[in-house]
């Protein structure tokens, strides 16, 4: 008679290796990894939260990441004095808080030392240089194919698994919009993604074009360190104090959103601001026709909340332009009518997904926006083992909540689908 542990363990073994047969016959890449657990899509805040979840509940994954280390946009692609933008118990991710040392707003290195603590006390060991270039659901297999193509070498890598969780970001690509005559202008270009410092920008004319958070802190950046910086505001804008009455703003609106209806306290948070700011509108900064909470929900766009550019703006250091109707050998024309010269561009024009490029799936995930279509907070569950994490406008706190939500969801899926957790 075998013991029951046993024939269980034979079980397992029995359905991997008809799963693994299953799989190399289909396997198109050089290389095919069955994975046991879900293949994460990032090591980003959002894939780190996911792997995190997981493993605390005995749960291994991979998660593979296109960059060589983890939370690259925050290493790699910001600038030096970013801070974040939201107090830091806004901020955490699920199962560790910020040490209490840290400011209320953590500067970027402490978000990174956090971030680089949270992947080495739940082990999480990202494949690095590896970019996912498709993910495709075989019904055949009933399980996910996602295929990478490493930095180092060609050929590629296929992890088939039955849980796919997206945590590619809402940040994963710079725009970069196509202005009229770009190519005629000769003075530096940058996309806020490569922007580090005001240094090198010091004594020139810069024009930013774009006046979300990204925008005026680069704006007021140029400004300490002696540039001269134009900002582009082309649409309605609401510039929101970044606290009120020793509270933070977003702080207070969560508390608020508790008690009234939305509308109300966008007409509170309006109130403040007039009072704090004055009409912003005489600076040519127009405020949209709905109100900041409403917008947001409503489109995804974040009010700016300001760290010093507004006065800047109404002393005169920064100057406002409308919209840019065409770049010139040396400067722009504005849709005013009037042209300056320049001597660098730095594009503030926002980031976008780029599900849509890899990912073959077009029901859960909009092919315009590369987001979900489900706002928030269904928008992290599809169909067949599809997870999306971080992808409903809702920063680091919609994070969290999408991170918690996908790893109970797999579990309840692995306990159903009988296979027991397995370490990696
Ligand atoms: C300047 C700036 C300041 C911000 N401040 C705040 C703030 O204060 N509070 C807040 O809540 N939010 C803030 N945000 C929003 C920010 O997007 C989130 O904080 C956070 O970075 C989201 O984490 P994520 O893991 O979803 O995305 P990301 O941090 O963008 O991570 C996604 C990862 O996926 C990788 N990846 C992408 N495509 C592929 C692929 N095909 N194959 C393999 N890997 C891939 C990327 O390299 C990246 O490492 C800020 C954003 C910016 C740009």
């Amino acid at each position: 008679m075998i013991p029951p542990s046993i024939s269980f363990t034979i079980i397992i073994l029995v359905i991997l290796t008809v799963k693994v047969m299953k799989t190399a016959a289909v396997c198109k890449a050089e290389r095919c990894i069955w994975v046991p657990g879900p293949v994460i899509v990032g090591a980003g805040p959002s894939g780190l939260a996911v792997a995190a979840c997981l493993k605390e509940k005995g749960f291994p994954s991979v998660v593979l990441e296109r960059s060589h280390c983890i939370a690259s946009l925050w290493q790699l692609k910001t600038y030096d004095r970013l801070r974040l933008h939201l107090p830091k118990q806004y901020c955490e991710l699920p199962l560790m808080a910020f040490p209490s040392c840290f400011p209320t707003y953590p500067t970027k290195e402490q978000f990174v030392a956090y971030l680089q603590a949270y992947a080495g006390r739940f082990d999480i060991r990202p494949v690095f240089n590896h970019t996912v270039v498709s993910a495709e659901y075989d019904e055949r297999i009933g399980l996910w194919r996602v295929r990478t193509m490493a930095a180092a070498q060609d050929g590629g890598v296929e992890y088939v698994s039955r849980w796919l969780v997206v945590a590619t970001g809402e940040n994963a690509e710079a725009v970069v919009p196509a202005i009229d005559g770009m190519e005629d202008f000769t003075g530096t270009i940058m996309h806020t993604s490569l922007y580090k410092s005001g240094d090198m920008f010091e004594g020139k004319k810069v024009l930013v074009v774009g006046c979300g958070n990204s925008g005026m802190e680069v704006s007021l950046d140029l400004c300490n360190h002696k540039a001269s910086p134009y900002i582009v505001v082309r649409d309605s804008v609401h510039v929101l104090p970044r606290g009120i009455l020793g509270l933070s703003t977003f702080g207070l609106s969560m508390w608020l959103l508790k008690w009234l209806p939305m509308r109300t306290v966008d007409r509170i948070l309006l109130l403040a601001s007039r009072i704090m700011l004055g009409d912003t509108a005489r600076l040519s900064l127009r405020r949209p026709l709905l109100g900041p909470l409403e917008l947001k929900s409503l489109s995804g766009k974040t009010p700016v909340l300001d760290i010093g550019a507004l006065a800047k703006i109404k002393s005169g250091d920064i100057k406002v332009r409308p919209a840019i109707r065409r770049l010139m050998v040396h400067g722009a024309e504005f849709v005013d009518g009037r042209s300056e010269d320049f001597d660098a561009i730095i594009l503030a024009t926002g980031y976008k997904s780029n599900v849509p490029s890899w990912l073959k799936e077009r029901e859960f995930f909009s092919e315009k926006d590369g987001l979900p279509r489900k706002p928030f907070p269904s928008g992290w569950k599809a169909e067949q083992g599809l997870y999306a994490v971080g992808l409903t406008r809702r920063g680091l706190m919609g994070v969290s909540m999408d991170a918690r939500r996908i790893a109970h969801d797999i579990e309840q899926s692995w306990k159903a689908g009988a296979t027991q957790p397995m370490t990696t």
